[in-house]
């Protein structure tokens, strides 16, 4: 069996600064499917992409296939487009490099009609002024949503911690980011069909607390429910749309922020 591979040098970045070219191998079963794409972005059958996002915690197979090598030799070939690739989005990812931020570049990949991802980024953790935060169930994000979400994390969410609860944040939970489906009501593609919408469900403290928006939106204590509010107010100022319990009964348990920019907030 035919077997051929492609190699893309791509950065990779780490809290520490560090800068290690890695390369991303995708190996194709036949000739055929290289022809067609020519070996550009991954094309995956529209089964196997229609099964990838039904929820809106679905996660993306994005990197799936694709493994990271280090010291690879600088070979560069036609390969599947990822967020390093495209000068704009090669400035986004430096800049969430220097923001202390540890991910993945992803490959680009098109899943279904409206659903795509182009230029994400795969985050594992943020910093913030002193410490790191984890992030549940968050698969691929557009760099500048993740930018925008790991300013929030440290300038919003960590700080009101400390402030209003007396502890540093220590993990945002998601509901997930990436997922082919439509406005729930409508035929209209959810921002979630292009990777560009996080869900986030609550929030885990340093001293092991834990508040989430289904229990403390309107039960949790003043203080809990002073700091949603206070984060959900930031999450406008970074975030183009913003949809919360406020909204309707669809965001009673999930704050959903999406692309940047500040214009609609609820
Ligand atoms: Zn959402």
């Amino acid at each position: 069996m035919l077997a051929l591979t492609c190699v893309l040098t791509i950065p990779r970045y780490s809290p520490l600064g560090m800068d290690h070219w890695l390369s991303l191998r995708v190996i194709g079963p036949a000739i055929a499917a290289l022809a067609l794409a020519g070996c550009g972005s991954v094309i995956p059958s529209a089964t196997g992409g229609s099964s990838a996002g039904s929820g809106a915690g679905a996660r993306s197979g994005a990197s799936s296939g694709a493994t990271y090598t280090r010291n690879a030799p600088p070979r560069v070939a036609s390969a599947p487009q990822s967020a390093a690739s495209r000068p704009a989005d090669t400035a986004c990812i430096s800049q969430l490099g220097a923001a202390g931020a540890r991910f993945d570049a992803l490959p680009d990949t098109y899943a279904a009609p409206g659903c795509h991802i182009l230029g994400t980024v795969q985050l594992s953790a943020l910093a913030g002024d002193a410490s790191q935060f984890g992030i549940s169930n968050i698969g691929p994000v557009q760099c500048h949503v993740a930018s925008a979400f790991g300013d929030w994390a440290r300038f919003g969410v960590d700080r009101a911690a400390r402030q209003i609860l007396g502890s540093p944040l220590a993990r945002i939970e998601t509901m997930g980011s990436y997922a082919c489906r439509n406005v729930a009501g409508s035929n209209r593609r959810s921002a979630h069909s292009r990777a560009e919408a996080i869900d986030v469900s609550g929030f885990v403290l340093e001293d092991g607390r834990r508040i989430t928006l289904t229990s403390d939106w309107d039960g949790g204590t003043a203080a809990e429910r002073e700091f949603l509010r206070v984060v959900h107010g930031s999450a406008c100022k970074r975030f183009g749309t913003v949809l919360g319990p406020e909204y309707n009964r669809a965001h009673e348990d999930h704050f959903h922020l999406e692309g940047t920019g500040s214009s609609f907030c609820r």
